[in-house]
């Protein structure tokens, strides 16, 4: 018997009578302009959105928007051990969350698009199509060596001290005869299918990435699996069939796939594939005790993205953070274009720095504060809100009681040239405003008590809340009322203007800011609080006596 490849192809897969060119027909070209790239993010459905695809997937959703293009998902499942149920749809979600929403592929509950099946699990049908036609042309053929053959070839291979692996002299399958080949699958043997490579890692090739410039890396010469006993492909095969039918025109990825590339590079050949360009990325670190270290599952929360949408950081500062890792220009435009929507700032690839990216949480919080800071009312009470009736069941008890009440509050201090810049994020709304309540107000004098300044005698500090409680003047505007503070203040002997009392303390009682202590710890406890005649216009006139009330039974020593 002389069986031929095609022969072989047929016994393996029977079933398959499409070709090549029937599936380039059915995932045609897109219809796009010459300049318009397509990405994707391809996650695997084996846990949480990690910030480091977070940032991937910012890039390459940046990329494929600013150039007209699409931005599309595909899920890796194929190695369904690995799978976590439920994962894939969370991952989409998350990404949703930080507005990536992909406009195409798998989208959580749905699948969307015309390059589809958009789970890999789905597409076994067109994998083995380019399998097939592999094997039909001497590329690809089966493999019957069990756990225990690799495992020896492994000791062989360290013995030896040479590269380990399934390639050359020791791909023992790959100098099967077809006859025998054939035999053995006709009795019903196990197999898996390798590649043939005809690489020489002693050879470079060069490939260029659009991060890195040109890369030279050794030639790949492993004959690795593409086709496993289960029926599916290895990522190595499926991702590249993938991206050649959904014509992805840039894989944006991470950095620890450089060392696959050749293989991708030598299996894209022997299929007449075109290549999409490469985008490698780089990885996020972190700086412990001094050493750079990848962001680790393990012991960085912040590694996934859940962290920071739990804690409520606003999703626009996380993403202009991570801009700043991207592009090292985009600071400088930020600072110059602070109320720009980001989707302005042109991205460029070359603009990459390409050490590992370090986390900088610091920094990232102070970019989720300037942003917070320069929200309107309406967009920061209605963010919080949302992140309140996720996340905070205390906080949106609070807002529920009184949007109104909320939103004069997330106002104070807002919309001038200079904002005031009290949150980071929205978990720390809380404990800013929960004062403003009545029961949390009391709440806070059991726990906390007044911190009024122990310097000034209690029967002085009584005497000027009850006067300020018998003669405030509630239809003042600001700067009427401060002037009516200072006065009243001068009546016990407070001097309205802190230089004078500087040069001469032992003359006075204390200054004006002292007089607005009084107030602002009477009716908020604390000594730090955001500005007085703001709180006075948000409480009402009887909830503010009585909280003077109680302040001064307390400095009576009656509670
Ligand atoms: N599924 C791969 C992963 O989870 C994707 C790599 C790629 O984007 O090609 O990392």
């Amino acid at each position: 018997m002389n069986h031929t490849y095609q022969e072989l192809a047929d016994l393996i897969f029977p079933e398959v009578k499409q070709t090549i060119e029937d599936l380039e027909k059915e995932y045609p070209e897109r219809n796009l302009p010459k300049e318009s790239e397509v990405t994707r993010f391809a996650p695997s459905p084996t846990g949480f959105l990690h910030t480091g695809s977070l940032f991937t997937s910012l890039v390459a959703y940046t990329v494929a928007k600013q150039s007209g293009g699409v931005f599309y998902t595909r899920l890796e499942d194929t190695d369904q051990k690995r799978e976590i149920e439920g994962s894939g749809k969370q991952l989409i979600d998350q990404l949703k969350e930080f507005n990536l929403a992909p406009s195409e592929g798998y989208l959580g509950d749905e699948e969307k698009g015309s390059y589809g099946p958009y789970i890999q699990s789905k597409r076994s049908e067109i994998y083995k199509v380019v399998i097939k036609w592999l094997i039909s042309i001497g590329r690809a053929y089966p493999c019957f060596c069990t756990a225990e053959d690799l495992n020896e070839l492994r000791l062989t291979q360290e013995a030896n001290r040479v590269i380990p692996g399934y390639y050359g002299e020791y791909a023992k399958c790959r100098y099967l005869s077809v006859d025998e080949a054939y035999e053995r699958i006709q009795k019903g043997e196990k197999f898996v299918i390798r590649f043939k490579s005809q690489g020489d890692h002693t050879k470079y090739i060069r490939i260029h990435d659009e991060v890195r410039g040109d890369l030279d890396l050794p030639e790949n010469d492993q004959d690795i699996v593409i086709y496993k006993s289960d029926g599916l492909p290895t990522y190595h095969f499926a991702h590249l069939v993938d991206d050649h039918f959904m014509h992805t025109t840039v894989v944006t990825r991470g950095e620890e796939w450089i060392s696959s590339l050749p293989i991708h590079v030598e299996l894209f050949e022997a299929c007449n594939f075109r290549r999409p360009k490469y985008a490698h990325l780089p990885v996020i670190m972190k700086l412990d005790n001094g050493n750079k270290r990848k962001l680790s599952k393990r012991k960085d929360p912040e590694a996934a993205v859940s962290y920071f949408l739990e804690l409520g950081y606003p999703v626009e500062g996380i993403i202009k953070y991570l801009m700043t890792i991207a592009n090292s220009n985009f600071e400088e435009w930020l600072i110059a274009n602070p109320n720009k929507d980001i989707s302005e700032f042109h991205f460029s690839f070359s603009k990459m720095s390409l050490d590992g990216a370090l986390f900088d949480l610091p920094k990232l919080e102070n970019i989720c504060k300037e942003t917070l800071a320069y929200y309107s009312k309406e967009k920061i009470s209605k963010e919080a809100y949302a992140y309140a009736k996720k996340y905070s069941p205390e906080l949106k008890d609070l807002i529920e009681r009184d949007f109104d009440k909320f939103e004069s509050i997330m106002n104070i201090e807002r919309g001038g040239e200079k904002p005031r810049k009290d949150y980071t994020k929205y978990s720390d709304i809380y404990s800013h405003i929960a004062f403003f309540y009545e029961d949390k107000y009391l709440e806070l004098v059991k726990q906390n008590s007044f911190e009024f300044n122990p310097h000034i005698s209690n029967d002085l500090t009584i005497s000027i809340l009850e006067e300020f409680k018998s003669t405030n003047d509630y239809s003042l505007n600001e700067q009427d009322w401060f002037s009516s503070l200072k006065a009243l203040g001068e009546r016990h002997n407070f001097v309205a203007q802190f230089k004078l009392y500087k040069k001469n303390p032992e003359a006075y009682n204390g200054h004006v800011g002292d007089v607005a202590n009084m107030l602002r710890v009477a009716l908020t406890t604390s000594s730090r609080s955001p500005n007085l005649f703001n709180i006075l216009h948000i409480l009402t006139k009887e909830e503010i006596n009585k909280r003077i009330d109680l302040a001064i039974s307390y400095l009576k020593g009656e509670n």
